[in-house]
């Protein structure tokens, strides 16, 4: 039978209420007894988790009067790295992540409510990226890409530009992922109950067996919007649930501290996840373990959730899985895992649309093993 549909009123209805998908294939081939259970949030219809933050960072400015229909301007800096750390931490302004899937969210949320949007963005961000914020409308202003210690960095970087034009545009306003409390409590008021919502109502049967309950959940951090508002939710429903953070090595947002020695300031490829600064919205402490994980093993697992489950993530998804997997392996994971019906939540944050261009992904798509299959075809090709 159809589910039951209701007609929406516009796009942001369709923000969110993603489904909670089962990874029986992946969990069977770990031997896993618990099921293993993935948030598709690039289901959401901009395309990832932050959807719910830039509908939920609008909504609540304009209830506060910051944002005046027919007055204000969002004004968004979307940055590729993080070298823009002391005027973050001055509160001068926020940054993005490398392909600032806040923008997205923003521009579609503006686009919709009716407000102007300005992204300021660097130049050596891809051309899709602007070309898709312009889809929606938004201004793109392209900045040059100048190394944040130099003093040219403060006139002309996204930010500075950003932050000038919220000065002299009348009703510019930036909106803050990393300092904006809506950022948590969209996933405490949404993601969360969602998640908790689907493991309610799934009844438990022998053939799958279900606790009624998250034991753990898994998710990457990069404003630690997410985990923090994740944890917040869960434990309301379950005290005992266990929050587990992912880190990529060369980042520093994991706890104990010790635990971003190895490979400290390296690069990493991943996008969307770890920072060199620690964001005001992620309180590490509400993570109960940290695990620090590594591009190849993330991509591996992109490969896995996209062959062997359908399901066509970004390479934090990869992450967060990768590590799912570690978790469960560990002294205290490994009681999770073999309890038949313990519910693993893994967060899987956008879709691939962002990285089809990108050679991680052109790398996992194109390479297998040769198949039975394959020898058959290439037989009856020489045939002819
Ligand atoms: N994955 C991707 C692809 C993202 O864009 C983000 C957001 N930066 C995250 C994971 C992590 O989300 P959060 O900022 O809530 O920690």
């Amino acid at each position: 039978m159809a589910q039951h549909m209701q007609i929406l009123d516009n796009a942001l209805d369709a923000v969110g209420k993603t489904p909670l998908i089962r990874l029986d294939k992946i969990a069977q081939s770990h031997g896993l007894k618990c099921n293993l259970l993935g948030k598709a949030e690039f289901m959401s219809v901009g395309g990832s988790v932050k959807d719910r933050i830039a509908k939920a960072m609008v909504e609540a400015a304009e209830k506060d009067g910051i944002l005046i229909p027919g007055q204000s301007v969002v004004i968004e800096p979307t940055s590729g790295n993080t070298g823009s750390l002391p005027l973050i931490l001055l509160g001068v302004a926020s940054i993005d992540t490398v392909f600032g899937h806040v923008g997205i969210g923003l521009a579609l949320a503006c686009a919709i409510k009716g407000y102007s949007v300005i992204i300021t963005l660097p130049n050596k961000m891809s051309l899709e990226k602007e070309a898709l914020l312009r889809a929606l409308g938004a201004e793109v202003i392209r900045t040059p890409n100048v190394p944040h210690d130099s003093p040219e960095s403060l006139i002309s970087s996204v930010l500075s530009v950003a932050r000038r034009l919220e000065k002299e545009i009348p009703g510019g306003v930036i909106l803050d992922q990393y300092r904006n409390v809506n950022n948590p409590l969209a996933h405490e008021w949404t993601t969360g109950p969602e998640i908790i919502d689907a493991i309610v109502s799934t009844p438990s049967t022998p053939a799958r067996p279900s606790s009624g309950k998250v034991d753990a959940i898994v998710a990457g951090a990069g404003t630690g919007g997410t985990v923090t508002g994740l944890s917040r939710a869960v434990r309301k429903h379950n005290k005992d649930c266990i929050v587990v953070g992912i880190d990529p090595k060369g980042s520093i947002l994991a706890l104990p501290e010790a635990l971003n020695v190895e490979g400290a300031g390296s690069s990493y490829v991943v996008e969307g996840i770890g920072y060199d600064f620690i964001p005001d919205v992620l309180v590490q402490k509400e993570v109960d373990a940290w695990l620090k994980t590594e591009d190849d093993e993330s991509f591996l697992a992109v490969q896995q959730l996209m062959r062997k489950e359908g399901l066509l993530v970004g390479g934090s998804s990869g992450s967060a899985l990768s590590g799912a997997l570690r978790w469960l392996k560990t002294e205290e994971g490994s009681k999770v895992a073999s309890t038949p019906g313990a519910n693993v939540v893994v967060v899987l944050p956008d879709g691939v649309r962002n990285y089809m261009s990108k050679p991680w992904f052109l790398k996992i798509a194109m390479e297998s093993e040769p198949t039975p299959l394959r020898e058959i075809i290439g037989k009856i090709l020489q045939k002819e």
